[in-house]
């Protein structure tokens, strides 16, 4: 179960908000209410900002060695805990348990990793012009306290590498983690105070998120916005942290093509796709969403892949072999529907799915549409849930143009066993990352982000580190 006793935690302590407003954190596999817990209030944030900056006055002047023991010591007990949080996770979220224990490990490998990065950050010499001057330093320093908000797709992952890139850097961290996922986010703070993290430096709010990001970007003591969600979310949230001239990162949504060559295996990349499409429900920003399949392969890749779709278990994703879990909320189910229905309208053949299951939860059938014309709002609009697109083409410069023509660039993918066109793929498709016959683009070692209306900057990887960080020169001349 999510802890009952949903909390916010600032300064240390777990504490009550004193909003008025309850919310309540339902499990999408049933619909039954899991907890029930009070908002924040303008009081409660300004707590939390407060407290940053004083567990920032802290944890900078920590040595990194320091912190990389203490960080390392809360990963440590996240795998100890691993199991009871993927419990949480998959009550809250909805994926299967499986899948939940695969991303509280990956999370507390992600932070281990930004942690051993941070003890090796380079400072750049620069040979002075003048002549009094004995060294000029460019020193890579922790950007400040930090506002981070993180969406419910990945309620382990998604913190971790907020948390993990600023904590290693030296900064402190407000978390607004999704009001629907709260237990999972709760549990890796507990786990950073457990292994003796100061009061301050990480603090957790929950409540109103328009409240909560419209007062915490505008506080003084906040130096840093990091938001991943959606488009017009991190519109808003950039325009707040430009008025008031914070730095910010967005990890925005995606709209990812996939394109599968002449050469390629049809059956083979079925095999990859289904796993790949419909994981955590389709609710992923990386997912893989318009298939263009060359036309000598579509048939085999379409067979495959149905079959494939069609094959998935669904179910709980407590119960035993649960491939495929519900959607977050009920109103997603009503999105899909009018998505699928409009495809339909444009032209495009539901091949599996297109309905809501009929069983207890948030649970929408894995769908695959094909020829749905690019008057489809499916071919434009991210649809974050469990729908797939499949087209054919004749020409690999089309089928790149046809991939690149939207303002998404996160993800790509390209399947061929020809290393001209894997180049041609690699170098041609807009995405701030590509792969080349497989899925695997986000991993803790390598900086995850988008081009275009996808986002700014990075997470994860040396990069994801970089961003809380500020550079600084430190010219010292002789006295
Ligand atoms: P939503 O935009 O209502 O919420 C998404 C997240 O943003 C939630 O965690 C919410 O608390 C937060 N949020 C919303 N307004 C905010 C504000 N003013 N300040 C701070 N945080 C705010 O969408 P939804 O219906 O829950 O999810 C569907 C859409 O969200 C999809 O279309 C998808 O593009 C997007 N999304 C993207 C990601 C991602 O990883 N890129 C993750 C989750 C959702």
């Amino acid at each position: 179960m999510p802890d009952p006793e949903i909390s916010l935690y600032i300064d240390g302590a777990f504490v009550a908000g004193r909003g008025t407003r309850r919310l309540r954190v339902l499990n999408p596999a049933d619909g039954a209410p899991l907890a029930d817990y009070a908002a924040a209030d303008e009081a409660d944030l300004a707590a939390a900002a407060g407290a940053a900056a004083r567990g920032f006055a802290v944890w900078s002047r920590t040595l990194p060695l320091e912190r990389f023991r203490l960080i390392t010591r809360a990963t440590a007990l996240i795998r100890e805990r691993a199991p009871a949080i993927a419990r949480t996770l998959t009550l809250e979220q909805g994926k299967p348990l499986a899948e939940a224990l695969r991303e509280v490990q990956l999370s507390a490998d992600i932070i281990d990793f930004l942690a051993e990065e941070a003890k090796r950050l380079a400072a750049r010499g620069v040979p002075p012009r003048l002549p009094n001057v004995l060294s000029q330093t460019v020193a890579r320093v922790p950007v400040g306290p930090v506002a981070a908000f993180t969406p419910w797709n990945f309620p382990a992952n998604l913190p971790a590498r907020k948390i993990g890139g600023a904590l290693a850097a030296g900064c402190s961290v407000v978390l607004k983690p999704d009001e629907q996922v709260p237990g999972t986010a709760l549990a890796l703070l507990r786990a950073f105070r457990d292994a003796g993290l100061p009061p301050g430096v990480l603090n957790l709010v929950l409540g109103d998120p328009p409240q909560i990001s419209s007062t915490l970007i505008a506080h003084p003591a906040i130096a840093k916005v990091s938001f991943t969600g959606s488009v017009p979310v991190g519109r808003q949230l950039g325009e707040l942290a430009a008025r008031h001239l914070k730095r910010y990162t967005a990890e925005l949504g995606g709209h990812a093509p996939v394109i599968v060559c002449a050469d390629a295996d049809p059956a083979a990349v079925a095999k990859l796709a289904v796993p790949a499409k419909f994981r955590n429900a389709g609710q992923v920003c990386a997912s893989p969403i318009r298939f263009l399949v060359h036309r000598s392969r579509i048939d085999a890749f379409r067979d495959a892949f149905v079959a494939g779709a069609r094959a998935l278990k669904v179910g709980n994703g407590l119960d035993d072999g649960t491939q495929f879990g519900p959607l977050i909320h009920e109103r997603r189910l009503a999105e899909m529907q009018r998505l699928v229905d409009d495809a339909v309208a444009c032209g495009g053949r539901v091949l599996c799915g297109g309905h809501r299951i009929d069983r207890p939860g948030w649970f929408y059938a894995p769908t695959v549409i094909e020829g749905a014309s690019d008057a489809a709002q499916v071919q434009r609009q991210e649809p974050f849930g469990p729908i797939a697109l499949l087209d054919a083409f004749d020409d690999l410069d089309d089928a790149v143009r046809r991939a690149n023509a939207l303002p998404y660039g996160l993800a790509a993918y390209g399947f061929t066993h020809d290393l001209a066109a894997a180049h041609r793929l690699g170098q041609g498709l807009q995405a701030g990352m590509v792969g080349i016959n497989h899925f695997g683009v986000s991993q803790p070692e390598t900086p995850f982000g988008g081009v275009k209306d996808s986002g700014l900057g990075h997470e994860s990887g040396l990069e994801g580190l970089l961003s809380y960080t500020e550079l600084k020169l430190i010219s010292v001349a002789a006295p």
